[in-house]
């Protein structure tokens, strides 16, 4: 197989959807990629002896060229122009999403998508009770396990990523307030939940 430019940055391209689709997630480190494709990017070139480099010098074209976008501070890429993962389109295939604004569908996804690895991530993470100020809307469902909803603070269509940082869990009724409310109350809610979940992550270790 050659290796020039173009194929190369296929190649990552094509590895980043892969591993996204396979971790239930947009946004991901680049030694988690890295230590999950070693195998598959020492076969696409073995004879490459710097296929570290020439990985990261592909996210960067990736990155120039909008398809993921690098949060310095973070140290972590998210997967954009891919509007779904499989897993998402799977689990809301029931649903037309085609029709809605971007805030709704971000919302309408946030409710169907149960399974997916962020969804899951953030349940095990931050539990099953709302995470609004002294919220008590919880409730069983009728197989007995909690019903919450994952909620992305900075939406992804505004460009926010489906890290831990970025997720918080509410009831249906904050999950509906933090969308559809006015600015003024849901720029309070995202302040809230922004202080929150970074006081959750910091006191989890
Ligand atoms: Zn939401
Ligand atoms: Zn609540």
């Amino acid at each position: 197989m050659t290796s020039d430019e173009t194929t190369w940055k296929e190649f990552v391209r094509q590895q980043v959807v892969d591993f996204c689709n396979e971790q239930g997630s947009r946004t991901f480190s680049m030694d988690d990629f890295y230590s999950s494709k070693e195998q598959p990017i020492h076969d696409f070139n073995p004879d490459n002896k710097h296929r570290r480099e020439k990985v990261r010098q592909q996210l960067q074209i990736l990155r120039d060229e909008g398809f993921i976008t690098f949060l310095g501070n973070r140290g972590n890429y998210t997967l954009r122009g891919i509007e779904m993962l499989a897993s998402e389109i799977e689990e809301t295939k029931t649903i037309d999403l085609t029709r809605e604004t971007p805030q709704r569908r971000e919302h309408l996804i946030e409710t169907y998508v149960r399974s997916t690895g962020w969804a899951k991530r953030a349940r095990e993470a931050f539990g099953h009770d709302c995470m609004f100020k002294k919220c008590d809307n919880g409730f069983l469902k009728q197989d007995g396990t909690p019903y919450i909803e994952v909620h992305h603070i900075l939406p992804m269509c505004d460009g926010g990523e489906n890290a831990l940082w970025n997720l918080s869990v509410l009831c249906a009724h904050h999950h509906r307030m933090a969308h559809f409310a006015d600015a003024e109350t849901r720029l309070s809610v995202k302040q809230y939940l922004e202080k929150e979940t970074s006081w959750r992550i910091q006191n989890q270790q």
